[in-house]
C-alpha cells in the first residue's frame, strides 16, 4: 500500500532511517472492525447528543432568568410610572394651590391699598383743616396768643404738616400699587430736568459740610420717559442722600450704558448694611439705631415702584461706613 501526505515547503527531508520507523508504526497499526467503527461513531454521537442536550438546558435555565428579569423590569416600570403620575398630579394640586394662594395675594394687595387710599384720602381734608386752622389762630389779625399757646399751636401745626406729608406719600404709593399711575412718556431733554432739581433741593441742602453736586448731563441727553415721575424719583433719592449724610457730598450723575440711561445718586453718608439692602425698599421699614431725622419709610418703596412704572429698576450698593449709591437705570426707548 502507498501512502502519501503533504508536508511544508521548508520541512525536512524525512531520513531513510525515520521513513523505515513510520513504515514500522504503521504495520503495528491493526485496523479495527466497521463494528468497532460504528460503536466509536455511536458513543461520539451520544456525547455530542449530551452535550446539545445540556446547551438546550443551560438556555432554558437564561431563558427562564431573562424572562425573570424582565417580569422585574416591567414592574419597576409600572411602579415609577405610577410614581411619576402621582408626583404629577401632586405637582398639579400644587400649582392650583399656588394659583390661588397668588389670587387670594393679590386680592389682599388689592384691598390694602384700596384700604390706604380711601383712609389717606380720607384723612387729607381734617389734617389740612387743623393745619389751616392753626395757621389762622397763630395769625397777627386773630387774639393775641400767650407765648406759651403760641408754642402748642406750632407744635400742633407741625405734626399736622407731618401727618399731612405721611398722608400724601400713603396716597401716592397707594396710587402707584393699584396701577391707577399711568406714566406720560415723552422725549424728555435731561439737563433742564438736573437743573430744577439743582434749584430746589439747594433749600434742603442746609448742612455747610455736605456739599451737593448735580452734574451736568453730558449732550445729547435725551430719554423717553415720564419726566414728572422721573423727577419725583430723583428728589427722594437726593433728598435722603442729604437728610442722611452729616458731612461729605451727595452727588448726582447721568451717564449712557448701551441703550439705558444710568442715574447714580451717591452719599458719603453712613451707608446701609447689606443685609438690610432688601428692607428699607419695604413700607414704613426704617434702619434702626439710625439718626432719626423725620421720614416715614414710604419714600423708598414708591421710588421703586415709580421706577418700575417707568420699566426700570431701582438698585442699592452701600455698606456702613462706605456711603450709599442708588442706582435708577431706565430704557432709552422708554417703558
Ligand atoms: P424715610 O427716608 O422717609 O425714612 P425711605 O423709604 O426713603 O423712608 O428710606 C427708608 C430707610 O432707608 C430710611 O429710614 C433710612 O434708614 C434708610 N436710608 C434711605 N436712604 C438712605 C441713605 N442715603 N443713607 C442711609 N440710609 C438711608
Amino acid at each position: 500500500m502507498r501512502m502519501s501526505r503533504r508536508v511544508a515547503a521548508n520541512a525536512p527531508t524525512p531520513t531513510p532511517e525515520r521513513l523505515a520507523e513510520f513504515r514500522a508504526e504503521l504495520g503495528r497499526t491493526a485496523p479495527g472492525t466497521a463494528l468497532d467503527e460504528l460503536t466509536v461513531q455511536n458513543g461520539q454521537l451520544i456525547a455530542a447528543l449530551d452535550e446539545v442536550r445540556s446547551q438546550r438546558d443551560e438556555l432554558a435555565v437564561l431563558n427562564e432568568e431573562l424572562a425573570e428579569t424582565n417580569r422585574g423590569v416591567l414592574a419597576l416600570y409600572n411602579q415609577l410610572t405610577e410614581e411619576l403620575e402621582e408626583t404629577n398630579r401632586g405637582v398639579v394640586a400644587l400649582y392650583a394651590e399656588l394659583d390661588e394662594k397668588s389670587a387670594q395675594l393679590r386680592a389682599a394687595s388689592e384691598s390694602k391699598s384700596r384700604f390706604l387710599a380711601n383712609v389717606s384720602h380720607e384723612l387729607r381734608a381734617p389734617v389740612t383743616a387743623i393745619i389751616g386752622l392753626g395757621r389762622l389762630l397763630t395769625d397777627s389779625a386773630s387774639d393775641p396768643l400767650t407765648d406759651e399757646q403760641g408754642r402748642q399751636i406750632d407744635l400742633i401745626r407741625s405734626s399736622a404738616a407731618d401727618l399731612l406729608g405721611l398722608v400724601n406719600e400713603l396716597l401716592d404709593l397707594a396710587k402707584a400699587e393699584s396701577g391707577r399711575i399711568e406714566p406720560d412718556l415723552t422725549d424728555v431733554d435731561l439737563r433742564p430736568v438736573f437743573g430744577q432739581l439743582r434749584g430746589t433741593l439747594r433749600a434742603l441742602a442746609t448742612r455747610p459740610e455736605v456739599e451737593l453736586v448735580v452734574e451736568e448731563p453730558s449732550a445729547p441727553a435725551l430719554l423717553r420717559t415720564d419726566e414728572v415721575l422721573l423727577g419725583q424719583v430723583l428728589r427722594n433719592l437726593l433728598h435722603n442722600g442729604l437728610k442722611f449724610t452729616e458731612r461729605g457730598e451727595v452727588r448726582l450723575r447721568a451717564c449712557r450704558h448701551g441703550d439705558r440711561w444710568h442715574f447714580e445718586v451717591t452719599d458719603t453718608g453712613p451707608g446701609i448694611a447689606p443685609e438690610l439692602h432688601d428692607r428699607i425698599f419695604e413700607e414704613f421699614y426704617q434702619v434702626p439705631g439710625a439718626t432719626r431725622v423725620g421720614g416715614t419709610g414710604l419714600g423708598l418703596p414708591y421710588a421703586r415702584r415709580l421706577v418700575t412704572l417707568l420699566g426700570g429698576t431701582l438698585e442699592l450698593a452701600s455698606e456702613p461706613g462706605r456711603g450709599s449709591t442708588f442706582t435708577v437705570s431706565l430704557p432709552i426707548a422708554g417703558a
